[in-house]
């Protein structure tokens, strides 16, 4: 995987996204606010292009927040970590047709390479979308305590028409076939993938929320491409959008990623710190989302706070002209084919 910091490449990635962003009707040129405040992650300035994260936003953990905020970490904070435009009747651009490497390929391409970087927003996550829409996402990462399902939540998003991206952990697929295999024939959601053992994805095994990650190219590469073959079982496409357990990566984690033929996102707004918050503090969070944010919540927690926070404030996030899209929407294929 080729650096991505470098200014040829991100001159190449602006000018890929704003074709496809042209291609898809995108707004470029919008420019979203930035507060560094409350539920918002502090992202550096934005571009025409997605936000992606930088060395200067690494680390960058959320207000209240720890996937941030861990779904399963033994911690407090658990690890758990249009108006409304519902997805369209034709399926999204399919993914570009590229075999995904092997095992061996990746660990010959990447076993050489020593991450220098780790976070929430390193080189080459996607935090942000150039889109005049929102994106919410949803992780249902599994595991004890982490295995249930928000239906309250789910519910609301049908009752409203509100899209969303739904990143799953195979270990909640295989606790939940029948409700994974409703949702995978819902067009209102797109699956994507939230790992296979929901561990942060590095190559020395360094721990967010004392979860250790994945220690070597071959663990990150089982970790992506496990669940990325129950997904395809469940949905017959091949999910596009990775997030890792606790939304942790190091660079060369990225690197992988991308090379496995998906793209790392992680988010700009942080709505639930891994479902540990009330209602209210939900609901104020997403008053702050705006045209371009990656909101992250969890429908993995019936009982949190997560579903009345969004009942509270998705009414009057559409009653202000909020839009919606799945992440498909947003970053089109082959926008982000580096
Ligand atoms: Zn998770």
């Amino acid at each position: 995987m080729a650096d991505l910091s470098s200014p040829a490449l991100r001159g190449r990635r602006s000018v890929l996204f704003g074709l496809a962003a042209l291609a898809a009707g995108v707004v470029v040129d919008a420019v979203v606010p930035i507060h560094a405040q409350g539920a918002r992650m502090s992202l550096g300035a934005r571009t025409a292009g997605p936000g992606v994260g930088s060395t200067g936003t690494r680390n960058a953990v959320p207000d209240g927040a720890s996937d941030a905020a861990p779904d399963n970490a033994p911690v407090a904070a658990p690890d758990n970590a249009p108006a409304v435009e519902p997805a369209p009747a034709a399926a999204p651009a399919p993914p570009v047709a590229r075999a995904a490497p092997t095992e061996a390929e990746l660990v010959a391409e990447f076993s050489g390479r020593r991450p220098t970087d780790w976070g929430l927003a390193v080189a080459g996550v996607i935090t942000s979308t150039p889109a005049p829409q929102l994106a919410l996402t949803f992780d249902a990462c599994g595991g004890p305590g982490g295995a249930g399902c928000d239906h309250r939540l789910l519910e609301t998003l049908r009752r409203l028409g509100i899209p969303a991206t739904l990143f799953v952990n195979q270990r909640w697929v295989e606790a939940n076939p029948g409700v994974a295999r409703e949702l995978a024939a819902d067009p209102l959601f797109e699956l994507a993938n939230h790992g296979s053992r929901h561990c942060p994805l590095s190559v020395t095994g360094r721990r967010a929320y004392g979860i250790p990650g994945t220690s070597g190219v071959g663990q990150a590469y089982h970790e992506i491409m496990d669940n990325q073959a129950v997904l395809q079982g469940l949905t017959g496409r091949p999910a596009r959008f990775f997030r890792p357990g606790t939304a942790f990566y190091d660079d060369v984690a990225v690197a992988i990623t991308r090379r496995a033929g998906l793209l790392p996102v992680n988010f700009s707004i942080n709505a639930d710190a891994g479902a540990t918050l009330p209602a209210p503090a939900v609901a104020a969070a997403l008053a702050k989302a705006s045209a371009g944010d990656i909101v992250i919540a969890h429908f993995n927690k019936p009982g949190s706070g997560t579903a009345a926070g969004f009942e509270q404030a998705l009414p009057r996030m559409l009653a202000r002209g909020a839009a919606f899209a799945q992440l498909g929407r947003v970053l089109p294929a082959g926008a982000v084919a580096l």
